[in-house]
C-alpha cells in the first residue's frame, strides 16, 4: 500500500508525463514550428501542469481539514461539513476548477468555504 505522499507524487508524475507526451506528439507532427507556435504550445502545457499542482496542494489541505470542522469565522463554533461544492478560484496560473468542502454554522445559519 503506497503512502499518501507516494500516491500524490504518482498523480503528479502521471500528469507531467501526459504533458511531456503531448509536447513530443506535437513536435513529431509539427516538423518546422515557428517560435510563436512553440511558445503557444509550451505555455498551454505549462498552464495545465501548473493547474494540476494547484489542485494537488489544495486537495491535500482539504483532506487535512475534513477530520474536524473549522471554527465559524463569526462565532467560533465548530461548523458542520455540508459536502463538496465546485468552485473556480482565479489563480495566477489560471482558473482552476476544484471541489471544496463547504461548511455551515448552525448558530449563525450561514455557510462558508474555509479560508484558503
Ligand atoms: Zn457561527
Amino acid at each position: 500500500m503506497p503512502s499518501a505522499r507516494e500516491q500524490r507524487k504518482a498523480r503528479l508524475v502521471k500528469e507531467a508525463e501526459s504533458v511531456v507526451n503531448e509536447l513530443l506528439d506535437w513536435s513529431d507532427n509539427t516538423p518546422e514550428p515557428n517560435l510563436s507556435q512553440i511558445e503557444h504550445v509550451v505555455l498551454e502545457l505549462r498552464k495545465r501542469f501548473s493547474e494540476a499542482m494547484v489542485r494537488e496542494v489544495i486537495g491535500a489541505q482539504e483532506a487535512k481539514q475534513a477530520a474536524i470542522g473549522p471554527p465559524c469565522p463569526k462565532c467560533g463554533q465548530e461548523m458542520r461539513y455540508k459536502g463538496q461544492k465546485k468552485v473556480t478560484p482565479q489563480t495566477w496560473v489560471g482558473d482552476v476548477e476544484i471541489e471544496r468542502g463547504y461548511y455551515h454554522c448552525g448558530t449563525c445559519k450561514v455557510g462558508f468555504f474555509p479560508s484558503g
